[in-house]
């Protein structure tokens, strides 16, 4: 059965106009779904019966079952595993800080990347979620949030797969966020973060969305990156960020450069120089994140000395870099820690 995530509004009321109901039940679903977060036909108290049961017997509510919750010992973070209708699994990850809710969100059931260091990478790729099966995942802690009378504040596609390689699905899935009259999450609210697929970051620039854009660079060289990111041998370095320099001029809008500082492989200071000077005179940000561990993958963290001093010598190039805090380690909800065992 179709998800009722899946649906945008326009087709909620043709399904309306199809089932001989008036178009504004169509309003009232769609706000029971993204004002209220109600989650089940029969939460829909205020259209008749008829109605609840006509879409309890053409749609279905239930994206993803939850598995399991772990949360990490500072309470700070909270890793749910999702069982998808066809018994796939995929994870999400809630942040909390001061003042935000960070929801690091899956786009598809693993990845085809293969990426070293990541733990998605390494269990391959299974399949792509569909637009309802990623808003699902935003609407399951937006209520768990509203229950403590908080609220999702940003959105990161950062958790299993490469959003780029399922884009259609991606994109609606934000656009249905961002809907005024149901969810009315900000376009400026949400980060996609890739690889780098090139001409994927040349249609985003073509349509020239408010989103936030991240590139997994990681390497400064080809050789280097190619080792740790396969994809950049089909995409090169220099290439990339020629796409990326492309996506500033047209858009006017700062790009964040996502690093992962592995002790002794891209954390030394030629790497460092190399980076600056390839990122000279962009509007963009660098941000470093010391590795988190992968069973798969053997390089380790760098050290917080080894990380400042990777810092300061972009902060001498006047390239704007922040060193940021590894959450939720305990729990492997870290960047490149998502994986479902046993096949997922
Ligand atoms: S880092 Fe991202 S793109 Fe690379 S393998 Fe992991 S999930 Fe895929």
């Amino acid at each position: 059965m179709r998800l009722i995530y899946d649906l945008n509004f326009s087709e909620i009321a043709s399904l309306m106009v199809e089932w001989g109901e008036p178009v504004y039940r169509a309003h009232q679903i769609w706000n029971g779904l993204y004002r209220q977060y109600w989650n089940s036909p029969e939460r829909f108290t205020n259209i008749p019966t008829s109605l609840r049961n006509l879409l309890a017997e053409n749609l279905e509510f239930k994206a993803l079952a939850l598995a399991t919750t772990l949360n990490s010992a500072d309470g700070q973070t909270v890793k749910s595993l999702f069982k998808l209708q066809d018994g796939k699994f995929i994870e999400a990850v809630l942040m909390r800080y001061e003042k935000r809710n960070t929801l690091c969100i899956s786009s598809q059931a693993g990845c085809a990347m293969g990426c070293v260091f990541c733990a998605t990478g390494q269990m391959g790729f299974k399949r792509n979620l569909s637009s309802g099966e990623i808003v699902a995942q935003v609407m399951y802690y937006s209520l768990l949030l509203r229950e403590e009378d908080n609220v999702v504040t940003n959105v990161v596609l950062m958790g299993m797969g490469e959003p780029f390689n399922n884009y259609d699905n991606t994109l609606g899935a934000i656009d249905r966020l961002n809907d005024p009259k149901g969810y009315n999450f900000g376009a400026r609210r949400f980060t996609i973060s890739t690889v780098g697929l090139i001409p994927a970051i040349r249609r985003f620039t073509a349509e020239k969305r408010q989103i936030n854009l991240a590139i997994s660079l990681h390497a400064a060289e080809d050789a280097l990156r190619t080792s740790m990111l396969p994809v950049n041998k089909r995409y090169p370095i220099d290439d990339l960020l020629t796409a990326c320099r492309d996506y500033i001029a047209i858009t006017g809008r700062r790009i964040t450069f996502e690093w992962a500082l592995i002790n002794e492989v891209n954390d030394t200071p030629e790497q460092a120089i190399m980076l600056a000077k390839k990122l000279k005179g962009m509007l963009c940000h660098v941000n470093t994140i010391p590795l988190n561990p992968s069973p798969g993958y053997s390089g380790q963290a760098t050290t917080r000395e080894r990380a400042e001093k990777f810092k300061q010598i972009l902060d001498g190039y006047g390239i704007p870099c922040t060193i940021r805090l590894r959450r939720g380690i305990d729990i492997m909800a870290g960047c490149g820690q998502l994986v479902v065992k046993n096949g997922g």
